[in-house]
């Protein structure tokens, strides 16, 4: 089976695409020990995910799949966007930062957002697969739900009437933003390994 580097610290995304990617074998960067530093720069979830590719495999010479992702809220401009991680302060917790974003909202306007997840996968430099998948919601003004991580108590899906947190992780995988994206790129991957 061919390795592929994941270029991720994230255990719960990596055991997220474990299930549904299986002809190959995915190690993380924990798993090849990894120490680099990966600068993520970029302006776009394309940019960024492009830098975890690259600087893995500049120092491992092997197939690598990253992931960038965030949440998109339309009143403000696409933010946090690529900043989805650090909004507000870089120490806040999950809660403290999705009760940030409320702060930042006026309701009196639409609550429209998107999830966002870019994938790439870098075989070599001349051959490089991108996938990117978005999903709508709305953003709740009260948290519901206590299932899943970051921004998934205020995402609501209207057609399912729930948050991203109220769903479990397999309702979760199988309608996200992430889940669509791996579920493609399983695709590219079954035919060229
Ligand atoms: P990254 O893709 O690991 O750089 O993380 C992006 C950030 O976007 C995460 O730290 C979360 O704040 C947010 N995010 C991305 N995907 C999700 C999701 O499925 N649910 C909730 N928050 C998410």
């Amino acid at each position: 089976m061919t390795d592929l580097i994941f270029a991720t610290g994230n255990k719960h995304k990596a055991d997220e695409l474990r299930k549904v990617i299986q002809n190959v074998n995915i190690m993380t960067l924990k798993d090849i020990n990894f120490t680099g530093d990966i600068i993520e720069n970029g302006s776009t979830f394309f940019d960024n995910a492009l830098i975890k590719c690259k600087t893995v495999y500049e120092a491992t010479n092997k197939p690598v799949i990253a992931d960038d992702s965030g949440l998109s809220v339309d009143q403000l401009g696409g933010a946090p966007g690529v900043f989805s991680a650090r909004y507000g302060q870089p120490n806040f917790d999950d809660k403290q930062r999705y009760e940030y974003l409320l702060s930042q909202l006026d309701y009196s306007k639409p609550l429209d957002a998107s999830f966002i997840c870019c994938l790439i996968l870098y075989v070599t430099p001349g051959r490089i697969y991108s996938v990117q998948e978005e999903v709508r919601g709305v953003i709740t003004r009260t948290p519901r739900g206590t299932n899943g991580f970051g921004y998934d108590p205020i995402f609501f899906i209207p057609s399912l009437d729930k948050t991203y947190a109220e769903l479990s992780d397999n309702e979760k995988n199988a309608i996200s933003h992430r889940g669509k994206a791996v579920t493609v790129m399983n695709e590219i991957i079954r035919k060229i390994f």
